[in-house]
């Protein structure tokens, strides 16, 4: 992220109010739950059938196509939902500390609580930036008891500034499950050689965000026909791929772990097909916004890659749609799902960069890149399972099975004694992105306005209920089954 404007205080709420109420607190059952009838999407044990879940003391207890309740078990229907593993970020911007304005590790679990993540990794490019044992150690404390589980990436050059290895090991043993100078490349190669040295013995990636800056300087958008219409400086597609080449070669050299992070063109993608068929020690991701949207939408023309339909147009040029890197052409977006399908691309992650009104102005030259992403990400990736690009078992995949596993999260699985980190969510509901509907502290996105399909009903983390939508809380009282639901869904709930 490039941030222009300085941090602001607390007081200052033109994002609207920071609502306690709206950030629902952990609660923790101390009976068993029951998820009746639900369809159970879980790859990581090759379940897909229509059953029932059972978590007890914060853990799956058993997944069946019939399980008994146990007499004081909280009975859930759910029937015509989804129950998979919940889902796991690796790349979010909690903004915390520094730019309160924009998101801190409350609001930032409450959207992703609401997203249907149990699990995010955090990007250090805060303020301070997370680039020491003390200041990594000191975001894990903070993020003691949230509703999902926050873990910390570190810097990998001190303060980010891309000239001199952090203390890698040091924040390691901290709890970062990462390193990354995200927001920009690390601009000295002998800098990201050592960092991919270190990696192979630390067992955590060097994440790495592509972008030659002599190439990128002065862009706002993808360099293209649209950038041309509109008049705006372009970032040529070679930014991003001049410093992949640069970085798959030296984690070829080292042996070390690179994870790339959102792969935006096809010629990238081409050159990490041929690193992996190299034996290069190479992770990929890829977002939700890259892959389904296109620079198009930078023009206010709101049509999703792959669909034919044109949508309400948005604002003419869309600051909400100038992120880094870029929207790319339809072409890179096609090729992107190709290599998701193919797994040359390992997992979705969303890159979750709220920001204030304020750092968006009309004038896209002057307006920060980035969007936000936790509360967007399934309705987004549905469309794939719609239009026949992913099954539903591949969304979960990579959602939240393969990011767990790749990077020893907890987790991506509803394995009975596996912590019960739970998402439910219906496929089809409609519902209007608003500032309203969104529990982020932002509501940077190009999707404002727009009616999406699908919505989280139930996200639960470690056997505790962190989220439930408020028209699912109602159904189920309806239902006779959970007479506590609205209560929980509209008052604050108890704390755990
Ligand atoms: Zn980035």
């Amino acid at each position: 992220m490039h941030y222009n404007g300085s941090p602001q205080r607390w007081s200052e709420r033109a994002n609207g109010p920071l609502d306690s109420a709206r950030i629902q607190r952990p609660f923790l059952w101390d009976r068993p739950l029951l998820l009746r009838g639900g369809r159970l999407v879980d790859p990581s044990q090759g379940i897909d059938l229509v059953g029932d879940l059972l978590v007890r003391d914060g853990t799956v207890c058993a997944l069946a196509e019939t399980v008994p309740p146990p007499t004081d078990a909280l009975v859930i229907d759910a029937t015509g939902l989804v129950v998979a593993p919940a889902f796991v970020d690796v790349h979010v911007h909690l903004r915390d500390p520094g730019y309160p304005e924009k998101e801190t590790l409350e609001t930032g679990a409450a959207a992703a609580a609401a997203g249907g993540f149990a699990t995010v990794c955090c990007m250090p490019n805060t303020d301070p930036p997370l680039d020491t044992p003390e200041r990594v150690r000191a975001l894990v404390e903070r993020a003691r008891g949230l509703p999902v589980r926050i873990f910390p990436i570190g810097a990998i050059s001190r303060g980010r500034r891309g000239d001199e290895l952090a203390d890698l090991a040091g924040m390691a043993e901290a709890g970062a499950v990462g390193f990354s100078d995200d927001g920009d490349s690390t601009r000295s190669a002998a800098v990201m050689w050592r960092a991919l040295e270190a990696s192979r013995a630390l067992g955590r990636p060097i994440m790495v965000h592509c972008e030659d800056w002599t190439l990128a300087a002065g862009g706002a958008v993808h360099e293209g026909p649209v950038a041309q219409r509109l008049g705006l400086p372009g970032i040529p597609a070679a930014a991003e791929e001049i410093i992949l080449a640069r970085d798959l070669e030296l984690a070829r050299l080292t042996g070390g772990w690179l994870h790339v992070l959102h792969l935006t063109t096809a010629r990238g993608l081409a050159l990490v097909r041929r690193a992996k068929r190299d034996g290069v020690w190479v992770t990929v991701e890829v977002t939700p916004h890259h892959l389904l949207l296109t620079d198009e939408w930078v023009a206010g023309i709101r049509r999703f890659a792959g669909e034919d339909e044109v949508l309400d147009p948005g604002p003419c040029p869309d600051p909400n749609a100038k992120v880094n890197p870029p929207l790319r052409p339809e072409t890179d977006a096609l090729a992107l799902r190709a290599g998701l399908r193919d797994e040359t691309i390992d997992v979705v992650a969303t890159d979750h960069a709220p920001h204030h009104e304020r750092d968006k102005p009309a004038d896209l030259e002057r307006a920060a890149f980035g969007m936000i992403g936790l509360e967007l990400a399934l309705p987004l990736l549905l469309r794939l399972v719609r239009s026949g690009w992913l099954t539903l078992g591949e969304l979960v995949d990579v959602l939240s099975c393969r990011p767990a596993a790749l990077f020893g999260l907890p987790g991506g699985t509803l394995r009975p004694g596996s912590p019960a980190d739970v998402t439910v969510f219906d496929p089809e509901v409609p519902w209007q992105v608003t500032r309203a509907a969104l529990r982020s502290r932002s509501a940077n996105t190009p999707l404002l306005g727009l009616t999406l399909h699908g919505r989280v009903c139930l996200t639960i983390v470690g056997g505790k209920v962190v989220y439930v939508d408020e028209a699912f809380a109602h159904r189920s009282a309806r239902l006779g089954g959970w007479s506590d639901l609205p209560g929980y869904a509209v008052r604050s709930a108890p704390d755990g």
